[in-house]
């Protein structure tokens, strides 16, 4: 938790489900319910302090996004070799994590937006600023799982892609999968024009509640959409239950102020990680 110093200017994110650390000066966010099984793994989503940059901006930026990675393994008690991040690019695309893939875009982790394991030591990185990061952990088959869902990953169902990779690779049963919601923007800023909310609609027409999630704002033809109900409802189609998905409840543009938000700082947004890694 933060330690108070007079003056410092606190913000404290943790709620009923999301626990904010400060630790040899680095802040992050953990789930409480994946901490219950920090014997066998460690997660963090990164904040506003530590910035990742986006796959563009890596080559001039090295030494400093470097450094960065260092400070959060060194939180985290992992090794800057454990890495595995892959270039997303907002496809469905899901790959496997075996030995010897650790590494920072490799090329064969080219357009490719979830990354699964049961290996120890591989930490599974995703960069976001206001794009979805749902990290997914079956306790039984000790399987692991990152997924980037922005608005195109989502209506491309990356989610659903993730899960059925654990269960056709890895044998997991989806009752048992726990899936855990990070920071994204929520349905008070997501804001979008008739021909997103029309993408939107005719992919989830079916979805149950689809009408709660989609709504149009009174005298514009602007729409807010609810994609973390959207991927929250179709997990529960395939088989994962209420219990065990868990949202931050955290809108990266209401906290700007701690989170890279897309929306807020335009094309200089920086990014945040979501890591997991088996140990
Ligand atoms: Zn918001």
């Amino acid at each position: 938790m933060w330690e108070y110093k007079e003056g410092d200017f606190i913000k404290d994110l943790s709620n009923e489900n999301i626990i904010h650390i400060k630790k040899d000066n680095v802040e992050y966010l953990q789930f409480k319910k994946l901490n219950k099984y920090s014997d066998i793994l460690t997660h963090c989503f990164t904040l506003r302090e530590l910035d990742f940059k986006g796959f563009n901006d890596y080559k001039e930026n090295k030494d400093f996004i470097t450094e960065n990675y260092n400070k959060i393994c060194n939180a985290l008690d992992l090794k800057y070799e454990y890495i595995c991040r892959p270039n997303q690019t907002h496809t469905k695309n899901v790959k496997c994590v075996y030995e010897g893939d650790e590494g920072i875009y490799l090329d064969k982790f080219k357009n490719v937006d979830a990354l699964v394991t049961n290996k120890k030591n591989k930490a599974l990185v995703l960069a976001f600023a206001d794009c979805m990061p749902l990290v997914f952990f079956d306790p039984i088959k000790k399987v692991i799982a990152n997924t980037h869902s922005g608005w195109r990953g989502t209506l491309k169902r990356i989610s659903e892609e993730t899960v059925k990779c654990m269960i056709k690779e890895y044998n997991s049963n989806p009752e048992n999968i726990i899936c855990l919601i990070g920071p994204t923007i929520r349905k008070c800023h997501f804001e979008v024009d008739k021909d997103v909310k029309d993408l939107f609609y005719n992919e989830f027409k079916n979805l149950e509640n689809i009408d709660n999630y989609i709504t149009k704002q009174n005298e514009k033809e602007k729409y807010n959409i609810d994609a973390v109900q959207i991927n929250k409802q179709m997990l529960l189609d395939l088989g994962l239950k209420q219990k065990n998905i868990i949202d931050s409840k955290i809108c990266t543009v209401c906290n700007k102020d701690k989170i890279h938000s897309y929306r807020a700082d335009k094309e200089n947004s920086g990014r945040n990680i979501m890591l997991i890694c088996l140990k």
